[in-house]
């Protein structure tokens, strides 16, 4: 199996030399954005990128605002206290997720509670969901509280994995049915659709990542996806809270410096007009890993009623000395492999969380490694 696995990967990414995870791909408009931006001066936190690459990303996401920021975990950051999320509040997420997901719950003074995965999504469990509320929470006033020390559970906060999209509508009528807010991490799944709907515009908020490993770059940099009046209010608690006035230094409330940088939304701006491309080429190669692979190995492929982004392929192996085996031989041959994350209850900060059940998390996590999945200039000729 693995030296199936190193074969395909291979004859994708060349014959010899190192194979990274994800590499970003330049070579459409970047560079001459970018130096607009230095031939401008304009390369700070003012600039006419930035406008233009939050009007793009609403328009591709059909969000009512796209409000850029400096990175995806600022963006989660934001989009729970915009939610409503306050300190001492509970957050239901996924045990199963990249650590960001719950700093910022814990940067927004809120503690997390972790809930199992769906098998087929990666990503949090309606079910898992239901039930922990069932057996934990009763109905208060201004929502639901834990019963066993009345703590208000604000918001629930799922992660589309790999770009795999959860299953939303069963998702929005558990948080519907007891008043908990949407918040969507949509961090690795921009231009990923669920029933014909971006990823990110099905909660009350949701945020992206462009960090450098995910499927579009601007170096590092988040957007908060929302509606108009909640995306006015994000750009003023992201701009340090200051009322506009054309020269008296005006704060109204205690903000933050998130605002992306001209510089980098420049790269975004040049980067998203390649996002068919890049998406195009990202289903082929997920193709043709199936093809190749299924034979000797499970491939994760996109949920019923979605379309994927395929951010990150990934495989299914038999056991964890299964995974341990592709880990190392993988790696030793100069083809980047990676596990899927350490499950947050593992974690030093997030061991004395609540959580449900985990059988599933715990399962996926000893047996699922992502592959290669990169764009190259080749996959889109
Ligand atoms: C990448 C990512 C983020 C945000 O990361 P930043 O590096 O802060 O942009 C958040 N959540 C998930 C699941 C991610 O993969």
């Amino acid at each position: 199996m693995i030296d199936t696995l190193i074969k395909t990967v291979r004859a994708e990414y060349g014959a010899d030399g190192f194979v990274p995870l994800h590499a970003p791909l330049f070579g459409g408009n970047e560079a001459t954005y970018v130096a607009d931006t230095v031939a401008s001066t304009f390369v700070s936190s003012v600039g006419a990128f930035v406008d233009r690459f939050e009007g793009d990303m609403a328009a591709l996401t059909g969000a009512g605002r796209a409000v850029a920021v400096v990175n995806g975990t600022a963006a989660l950051h934001m989009a729970l206290m915009l939610g409503g999320v306050l300190p001492g509040d509970l957050v239901i997420t996924q045990a199963l997720t990249f650590v960001a997901t719950c700093n910022a719950i814990t940067q927004a003074g809120a503690v997390p509670v972790f809930c199992d995965v769906d098998r087929a999504t990666l990503g949090l469990s309606p079910e898992a969901v239901a039930d922990w509320l069932e057996a934990n929470a009763e109905r208060g006033p201004d929502g639901p509280v834990r019963r066993s020390d009345g703590a208000r559970i604000a918001a629930c906060l799922p992660m589309h994995s790999f770009g795999h999209p959860v299953r939303l509508t069963a998702l929005m009528a558990v948080c519907e049915g007891w008043g908990l807010v949407l918040i969507e991490d949509a961090a690795e799944s921009l231009g990923s659709t669920y029933r014909g709907g971006h990823t990110g515009t099905f909660g009350r908020l949701g945020t992206q990542s462009f960090n450098g490993n995910k499927i579009l770059t601007t170096g590092g940099g988040g957007m908060i996806l929302c509606d108009a009046a909640l995306g006015l209010r994000a750009k003023h608690l992201t701009t340090t809270a200051k009322r506009p006035h054309a020269w008296e230094f005006l704060h109204d409330e205690m903000g933050y410096n998130y605002r992306m940088p001209n510089l980098n939304a420049a790269l975004g701006v040049a980067q998203l007009e390649r996002l068919p491309a890049f998406l195009g080429a990202k289903r082929a190669l997920a193709a043709r890993y199936v093809a190749a692979l299924t034979d000797v190995v499970e491939v994760v492929v996109e949920p019923a009623e979605c379309a994927s982004n395929y951010w990150l392929n990934a495989v299914v192996c038999d056991d964890r000395a299964a995974r341990d085996a592709v880990l190392t031989e993988t790696n030793a041959a100069g083809v980047m492999t990676r596990p899927i994350w350490a499950l947050m209850t593992r974690l030093p900060m997030y061991q004395a969380c609540a959580a449900g059940p985990l059988e599933v998390s715990h399962w996926l996590e000893d047996r699922v490694v992502n592959i290669p999945s990169g764009v190259t200039a080749g996959m889109l000729a």
